[in-house]
């Protein structure tokens, strides 16, 4: 009897998922028409008139089009994040370090601007989707690099092998050997309170102003890794720095 409770629970909350991510991304995919037009027409606006405003005008458009570039930014992040289920390519052998050395060179810019200094230990092979594995990193490394303090962010990046039979959290779905891949970095920290919450969509703990982003990061992060059956979770402490570790499923 409780074994048939569980399945229709199960049943059920699989369905809701899936309405869910059928209502983000028909909402994401109407929204990009309209928000095409404002874009289209803010830069005419520009272009043609743009000599003839006064100071004050010039400010509000350009406020306009941060406006119109963030409200891209999210609903960009809400496609990609309501894809990640349909979207995804089978999981085979993907090396993280070849991985690592795509992402590192997709944030070459950021970690130049920011003189952070990254170390990438030895990596191992893991079950995975190269492509969405390549988000992941690049948005905990990303968050490492941006969430930093005054002085040159340091990120390190290690891998650790755990075992079948250690514990874990009801989360994962894999039953077998996992790696622990871990992005250290010795930034501003996360309050303890917050931890859950930063892995819910839309979820920050900053202003736009003090540091730009759209909310979405570690919410996609989650469904990456809730897709490869692992599990995803921070250690942190406020002005000593964060570790996201995730884990993924071994080949071996
Ligand atoms: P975004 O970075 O676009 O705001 P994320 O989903 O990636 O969205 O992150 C959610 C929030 O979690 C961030 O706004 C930030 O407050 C916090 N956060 C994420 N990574 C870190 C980190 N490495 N150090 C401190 N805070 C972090």
């Amino acid at each position: 009897h409780r074994q048939r409770q569980l399945e229709t629970a199960l049943e059920d909350l699989e369905a809701s998922n899936e309405r869910l991510e059928q209502f983000a991304y028909v909402v994401s995919h109407d929204l990009q028409e309209p928000l095409r037009m404002i874009s289209s027409y803010l830069s005419l606006l520009e272009q043609r008139y743009g000599d003839e405003l006064d100071d004050d005008a010039d400010e509000f458009l350009e406020f306009t089009v941060d406006g119109a570039e963030r409200m891209q930014a999210m609903i960009d992040g809400l496609l990609e994040y309501s894809r990640i289920e349909t979207r995804g390519n089978p999981l085979e052998p993907t090396d993280l370090e070849t991985v690592l050395e795509d992402v590192r060179t997709d944030l070459q810019l950021q970690i130049d601007d920011t003189d952070t200094n990254v170390t990438v230990n030895d990596l191992p092979t893991v079950a995975g989707d190269s492509a969405q594995l390549r988000q992941l990193f690049q948005n905990l490394l990303s968050n490492a690099i941006a969430y930093s303090g005054d002085d040159p962010p340091t990120v390190e990046i290690d891998a650790e092998r755990r075992d079948a039979s250690e514990p874990r959290t009801d989360a994962t779905e894999h039953d077998g050997d996992q790696w622990i891949v871990s992005v250290r970095d010795d930034g501003i920290g996360i309050d303890p309170d917050q931890t859950d919450r930063i892995f819910e969509i839309f979820q920050r703990l900053h202003t736009y102003a003090e540091h730009p982003g759209t909310g979405i990061g570690l919410a996609l992060c989650r469904r990456i890794v809730d897709r490869h059956g692992g599990e995803i979770w921070v250690d942190t402490e406020p002005g000593v720095g964060s570790t996201f570790s995730v884990a993924l499923p071994a080949v071996d």
